[in-house]
């Protein structure tokens, strides 16, 4: 297929940050967006176009397809009849065997483990029986996770004992749905792979940066992580062969657990997001292409944009309230600021983020 020109229009399901990102820099290149979303959001400040519509009107999904020259999305969640009506009009990247993939957590283990490629030990459970059977198979501590619609932590509990009561909590806090039960890995940081697959299946890989949480909400990026060369190489081949097995389009972010450089398998992979990625936020300040640039230029059959990086950088995010501190923020020398716009800082709510930008290091063994 030949590339979008300039002027071309890219549609993008779901209307939040990430959205107002990708279009943000489909704009550098002088592509429009046209945003689809059941709600007003952030990115319909800067797209050409928007619509506000139900993501069930399978119609009106068509007739938003109809106005674009190809469909992307911002959120894991699109459901499958949704975004197989755009592709019955338009060609939607990625495609929709990778949603399918990343929205079950099961289905997403099995691929990942099909492949050869380290997971936690897992087991699905749908009953108080199946659990107890997992708990017994996997030991404990072992964490429970609901299938599907778990994000930063939702609908997950911990298990420490095989002890009825834990085992019937751990199954009404998760709302008794289909859940996978994993092994707890104990690692000693985590990691993620921002992997961009251009059409022709080039591949190119963002730093590797580490990541921690506040409230199970992602607090810091910081790039780059402390990693030998191997364990970097070893992270971008993982996150490579899925992006392959999955004939995937666009940027993909792989999470993954470190569990020490001696361990047989250092890396373990948690999930995978479909989707331009909150880890890689940092790529805006301190890469001559960002994540997001690179996401619009792989889903318009551009070549791909260089991911080095120019910078060390710490992102960090702005939760609730702490975006009020904007004006200082915005003072402080070294750092880049992003506001999405949001007028509500309700608490645990994404109002932004900034970017501490570092003079490049020297990675960890030379
Ligand atoms: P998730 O929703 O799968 O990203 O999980 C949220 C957080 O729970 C992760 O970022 C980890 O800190 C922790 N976690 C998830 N799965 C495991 C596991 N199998 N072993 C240890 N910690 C985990």
């Amino acid at each position: 297929m030949t590339a979008l020109p300039p002027g071309s229009t890219i549609g993008i399901l779901g209307g939040g940050q990430l959205g107002r990102m990708l279009a943000m820099a489909a704009a550098r290149l002088g592509l429009k967006c046209h945003v689809f979303s059941d709600s007003s959001g952030p990115a319909f400040d800067v797209a050409a176009a928007h619509t506000v519509g139900d993501y069930h009107d399978l119609k009106a999904v068509r007739h938003f397809a109809q106005s674009v020259d190809v469909v992307t999305y911002e959120f894991e969640n699109v459901p499958r009849a949704t975004a197989e009506a755009a592709a019955s009009v338009r060609p939607v990247r990625p495609s929709v065997k990778a949603l399918e993939v990343a929205q079950d957590r099961l289905v997403e283990k099995t691929f990942i483990a099909g492949l050869g490629l380290p997971v936690a030990p897992f087991a699905a459970v749908d009953s108080e029986d199946s659990l107890l059977a997992a708990v017994k198979q996997l030991g404990t501590p072992a964490i429970l996770k609901t299938r599907r619609l778990g994000y930063d932590g939702k609908g997950q509990a911990r298990i420490k004992s095989t002890s009825t009561t834990e085992l019937a909590e751990a199954r009404s806090s998760s709302g008794r749905a289909p859940a996978i039960l994993e092994g707890f890995v104990n690692f000693q940081f985590e990691v993620s792979v921002l992997v961009v697959r251009g059409i022709d299946g080039t591949e190119c890989f963002y730093d590797v940066p580490l990541n921690t949480h506040k409230n199970g909400i992602l607090d810091t990026s910081a790039v780059p992580a402390p990693l030998s060369s191997a364990t970097r190489t070893k992270a971008n081949e993982i996150a490579g062969a899925i992006a392959d097995a999955l004939g995937y389009v666009g940027v993909l972010a792989v999470e993954m657990f470190f569990v020490g450089e001696e361990a047989s398998a250092p890396l373990v992979v948690n999930e995978i997001a479909p989707r331009v990625h909150n880890s890689g936020h940092w790529t805006t300040d301190a890469c001559l292409v960002s994540q997001f640039e690179n996401h619009i230029r792989a889903v318009a059959g551009w070549p791909l944009g260089p991911a080095d990086r120019h910078s060390d950088a710490i992102m960090t995010n702005l939760i609730g309230a702490d975006v009020n501190e904007w004006a200082s923020l915005a003072a402080t020398p070294g750092t880049a600021v992003h506001f999405y716009g949001k007028n509500d800082p309700r608490p645990g709510r994404k109002m932004g983020h900034v970017t501490q930008l570092l003079p490049k290091s020297a990675d960890v063994d030379g």
